[in-house]
């Protein structure tokens, strides 16, 4: 049955003052990321950039206060589904572990079931996803698109981002945190004076992805240990809803138990 098409092809909400969550919703939900835009007095950030499977720029440009001004594309990590639209922007922002991947995408790069890695599918399903059917879209973003055609194209860094580097909104200064566990050099944003911590695919509200190439069980415990001595206020994750600090603290719970930890 051919796919029927989307309306519009992202989303956006308005989380707070300046920040702006932006979803895929025609994506399936294993790889519908979070896109976070702030809106800063001197420039502006997207925090990934989902699948790639259209333009993400202009659809940026048209909720921004003031579309000239700079804005800097922070990548969290090089999953699929957060460096689709990198090579949009021209500055471009990465930890160095996964530099090399954010240049030239080595993963999954297909909407196609059937290009995903038999262990990958079962490593979703095990974690709690949903079955994906023959494609990662359930809609397609115009009439005539070719879900063949896609790729994920990936971009060079224009610069690196290090624990303790800072990138600075001007009224917003967010510290660098390396959160590696679920990818060698995902990277977290924390700004202490108000407790909002982007934690990326570090911990989100859903079935966290510890199992995998880049991925590492004894990384995670450290980073969980480096998120509890946060005096957080707000995460907003890689996935699903943002919360709370308790419920930070049940996820972490959660796992450190699985984890036998
Ligand atoms: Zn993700
Ligand atoms: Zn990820």
């Amino acid at each position: 049955m051919p796919l029927p098409v989307a309306d519009t092809w992202f989303t956006a909400q308005k989380i707070s003052e300046g920040v702006t969550l932006i979803l895929e919703p025609h994506v399936h939900v294993l790889e519908q990321a979070n896109l976070w835009l702030v809106e800063g007095r001197d420039r502006d950030m997207i925090l990934d950039t989902g699948m790639g499977i259209v333009p993400l720029k202009p659809f940026l440009d048209s909720l921004r206060s003031d579309p000239t001004k700079d804005i800097i594309c922070v990548s969290s990590h090089t999953h699929i589904d957060h460096i689709g639209g990198v090579h949009e922007f021209d500055t471009r922002l990465v930890h160095p572990l996964e530099a090399e991947e954010m240049a030239a995408p080595s993963g999954l790069n297909s909407l196609f079931r059937k290009d995903v890695p038999e262990q990958l599918l079962q490593t979703f399903l095990d974690a709690g996803y949903p079955p994906i059917d023959e494609l990662l879209i359930d809609a397609l973003p115009h009439a005539g698109y070719d879900p063949a055609s896609y790729v994920l194209r990936g971009a060079p860094a224009t610069g690196l981002l290090e624990e303790g580097d800072t990138v600075d909104l001007g009224n917003h200064r967010y510290e660098v945190l390396h959160l590696p566990g679920h990818s060698p050099g995902g990277i977290g944003l924390w700004e202490a004076s108000t407790g909002t911590l982007f934690a990326a695919d570090a911990i989100y509200d859903g079935p966290l992805i510890y199992e995998g190439p880049g991925m590492s069980v004894e990384a995670y415990l450290q980073t969980f240990d480096k998120l509890k001595a946060l005096d957080v206020r707000i995460v907003h994750g890689g996935h699903d809803p943002s919360f709370g600090p308790a419920r930070m603290a049940e996820i972490i719970a959660e796992y450190e138990a699985r984890w036998g930890a």
